[in-house]
């Protein structure tokens, strides 16, 4: 499998080689620079190769794959043509296949193509209907779909693309045997698309069978950054975290670092915070024009402005080398974007600094962390001086509910089952 060259710097998605009514939609929907995963598949995908991509949600994944697809249907819709279907997705849930039908459409607004998206624990009938008459770009579940194979309804034979989305989930709901079942049906000849946010041993050996010379993306460059850098977390009270981040950067004079903050108004007001006491700060999120963000960016780089705060999403796609300092001024929700964060330093070799802030409230996001990264990253007080295990603070208990409310029959949700 080959890889593809990193080319992270300032991607725009007109330089991806997308067309114009596509890049419209992205704009009026506020999207102004491709994620890691969009810039690396989407040129992959226009140039007809297969592709394994490693990435999980929250990646910008599903506009990775579908605004190429929706481009490369453009103008030869297949409408009116008997049951002919010329993309195929795949997703293990049905929740996900709605939602990814729900983006073919929004980024699709622009170009009359037709989709639609077929699961189960719905009537057959009207499915059976909506594929009489052609459709473009087919969403579906497994099971389901192979129902309506059986049942004529719908023919495989003209396929172009197929993706499989989510493939390590499809595995372990034991999909594995529809899945290859349905490979079988399509024509020889066809794009194969494959994402997964774990690669086990089934996936690819999946991917050596029915995919041709992949085109390997992969977003996580997970544990391996993760050792290079001294992380510590700081535990603090919930009004402590703007005077400790003050104090942080005037322990590093001259150090670039980044802050991870999750809102754009707790950005904001870090940059006034260090600003109103002369330590040059930016903010860049996505209230912010691509006037800003660049010459935010730009200062940073020269040096000339030491410390850039940034949301996920704004911080997607951008490479600063030469940081030295991360501070998690917040904990991410989603366990991986801590490691997405702290990879910023510690670049080609270098090591690099993280400290991560933590308040009650928070601890449970920091255990997320650490069980994510098998590692117990040492706790350190406000004032930066090592904390012992007996002094960490415990996640506050959860309140009890009045008497009566209770609700003891359903306590625990119940497991997931295969569905199509
Ligand atoms: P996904 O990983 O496909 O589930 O996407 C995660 C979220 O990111 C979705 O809510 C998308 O709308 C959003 N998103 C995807 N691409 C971009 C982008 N380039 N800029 C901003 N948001 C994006």
């Amino acid at each position: 499998m080959q890889r593809q060259k990193q080319k992270e710097f300032y991607v725009t998605f007109q330089s991806l080689g997308l067309i114009k009514p596509l890049l419209e939609t992205l704009a009026s929907q506020g999207y102004e620079t491709p994620t890691p995963i969009q810039a690396k598949a989407i040129p992959a995908i226009l140039e007809g190769r297969d592709v394994v991509g490693l990435a999980q949600t929250g990646t910008g994944k599903t506009a990775a794959f579908t605004l190429p697809l929706l481009q490369k249907l453009q103008g030869r819709s297949g409408r009116g043509k008997d049951r002919v279907v010329k993309v195929l997705i795949l997703s293990p849930t049905r929740e996900l296949a709605a939602q990814i039908e729900k983006s073919v459409r929004d980024y699709g607004q622009k170009l009359s193509l037709r989709s639609t998206c077929v699961v189960g624990g719905v009537p057959i009938k009207r499915q059976q209907t909506a594929l009489r008459n052609g459709i473009d770009i087919l969403v579906a579940t497994p099971g389901r779909l192979e129902d309506l194979v059986s049942q004529g309804s719908v023919r495989l034979n003209n396929i172009e693309t197929i993706v499989l989305d989510e493939a390590d989930q499809m595995l372990d709901i034991g999909f594995m045997p529809a899945i290859r079942r349905i490979l079988k049906l399509l024509p020889a000849k066809r794009q194969t698309l494959l994402f997964s946010a774990t690669m086990p041993r089934e996936i690819r050996k999946l991917s050596a069978d029915y995919l041709d010379d992949p085109i390997e993306v992969a977003v996580t460059p997970i544990a391996k950054t993760a050792d290079k850098v001294s992380q510590s977390v700081m535990h603090l009270p919930a009004d402590g975290k703007v005077n400790a981040m003050t104090k942080l950067v005037r322990t590093h004079p001259g150090k670039r670092i980044i802050v991870f903050c999750r809102t754009k108004r707790g950005a904001d007001k870090i940059a006034r915070k260090l600003n109103s006491e002369n330590l040059g700060a930016a903010a860049i999120h996505g209230n912010k024009s691509q006037g800003q963000r660049t010459r935010a960016l730009d200062a940073f780089k020269k040096g000339t402005m030491p410390v850039l705060i940034a949301t996920d999403i704004a911080a997607r796609g951008i490479d600063v080398p030469g940081v030295e300092l991360v501070v998690n001024y917040d904990l991410p929700h989603v366990a991986e974007s801590y490691v997405h964060r702290i990879g910023r330093t510690a670049r080609a070799g270098a090591s690099g600094l993280a400290v991560s802030f933590c308040t009650p409230d928070e601890i449970k996001l920091l255990r997320a962390i650490e069980r994510l990264i098998k590692i117990k990253i040492p706790a350190l007080a406000a004032d930066g001086t090592p904390l012992p295990d007996h002094a960490v603070p415990q996640p506050p208990r959860a309140v009890k509910r009045p008497e009566g409310k209770q609700n003891s029959r359903r306590r625990h949700r119940p497991r997931r089952r295969a569905q199509s």
